[in-house]
């Protein structure tokens, strides 16, 4: 049975479904889910990521994050760990990048969260060094962890909530005429959103994303124990307030409750959330930093520059274009956002505002 008549029937035998289960569904589905099938990223696919748009991007997290290691006296062994690495393309870049930096490599355990078996096998051919696949936060190894995740976070499933008075109401995933349609369940406390009711008010639309919640803590608590770093980036800013979940196909928005398993589902990426998990966990965080004021910090004038050096024609526009894609305002500069977790009493990284 396709996956739009499998959610309808779901939904006929135990209700209307969390905006949360439907984008799990969607994205994950062994059958017909979108991380599980299709090929997604890069120019044919549906949306690029800034690792596949220039090399650059991976080798400066790459040197970020070796710094932040020297800067904390070279901790080894440590973890080098990567959420949701795609196809593998920043975390070669990062490797290359930081083969030159005495002892970097020589300490480090590779360990990369994925959840598409179709996106492990990817990775395994990209990177060809011995690595470990987690799908749980859990499971990352109990040393100083150094880690970065680009659009990650804003792939893990939402949930949605209306407030009512002082109670919320969560928007759900119903049928209507036998389609999928949301729909509002009944008002009712949520402990969960206390901290919102300072901020909102009644009728304004927050978004909640437990599985965040559920990886930043114990990889804050890591680097909280044992030192490390770690760069979050991503679209979005928070507090949460009003909807943003969303459906990309071929490059163009679209209704995410049509062709489940066909589009990209994303929601934006609440960074206050996320900050307050960390720090509570015992951790330092940066202020926000828009990604192009950090990669312009990081020198991706200087490196673009030098690789230019050897470009002519095409390959040269394209290069050009790509440092303007990563850094202009208009472009990914300012949309996308990044954040740094690193120890208390530590310098951060480099690059990010304090
Ligand atoms: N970082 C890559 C890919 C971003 S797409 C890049 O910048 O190009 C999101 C990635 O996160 C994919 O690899 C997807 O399979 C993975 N992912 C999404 N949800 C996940 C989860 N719950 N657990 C582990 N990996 C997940």
């Amino acid at each position: 049975m396709r996956l739009a008549d499998r959610l309808a029937a779901r939904i006929r035998a135990t209700g209307p479904m969390t905006i949360a289960d439907y984008m799990a569904a969607c994205l994950f589905d062994p059958a017909e889910g979108y991380y599980a099938t299709r090929q997604v990223f890069g120019g044919a696919g549906d949306f690029i990521t800034a690792p596949e748009i220039s090399q650059m991007f991976g080798e400066l997290i790459g040197l970020c994050l070796a710094q932040s290691w020297l800067d904390q006296g070279a901790p080894s062994p440590f973890t080098l760990a990567e959420l949701g690495p795609g196809r593998g393309t920043l975390m070669a870049d990062l490797l290359r990048a930081t083969r030159g930096v005495p002892g970097f490599q020589d300490g480090m355990q590779l360990v990369l969260a994925e959840a598409s078996p179709r996106l492990r096998d990817i990775q395994r051919q990209t990177i060809t060094r011995d690595l470990t696949h987690i799908d749980q936060a859990d499971q990352l190894p109990d040393a100083p962890l150094f880690l970065i995740a680009n659009e990650f976070f804003d792939a893990l499933p939402i949930r949605q909530f209306v407030r009512a008075g002082d109670l919320w109401s969560e928007r759900v995933i119903g049928l209507k005429d036998n389609a999928l349609a949301f729909g509002l369940s009944p008002p009712a406390p949520l402990p969960l959103l206390n901290h919102r009711l300072a901020d909102t008010q009644g009728g304004d639309l927050v978004e909640v994303c437990p599985q965040a919640e559920a990886w930043i803590e114990p990889v804050a608590q890591r680097i909280a124990r044992h030192g490390g770093a770690a760069i979050l980036i991503d679209y979005g800013a928070g507090p949460s307030l009003g909807d943003t979940f969303q459906a990309l196909r071929a490059h163009q928005p679209t209704d995410p409750l049509a062709n489940p398993g066909e589009a990209d589902l994303t929601a934006h990426v609440d960074f206050v959330a996320l900050t307050r998990i960390a720090e509570a966990a015992g951790v330092a965080v940066t202020k926000i930093t828009p990604q192009g004021a950090l990669l312009k910090a990081l020198g991706i004038e200087a490196r673009a520059t030098r690789l230019a050096a050897g470009l002519t024609g095409e390959p040269l526009e394209r290069h050009t274009a790509a440092l303007a894609r990563l850094t202009l305002p208009q472009e990914m500069g300012t949309l996308f956002k990044a954040i740094a977790l690193y120890p208390k009493g530590q310098n951060p990284p480099p690059g990010f505002a304090t």
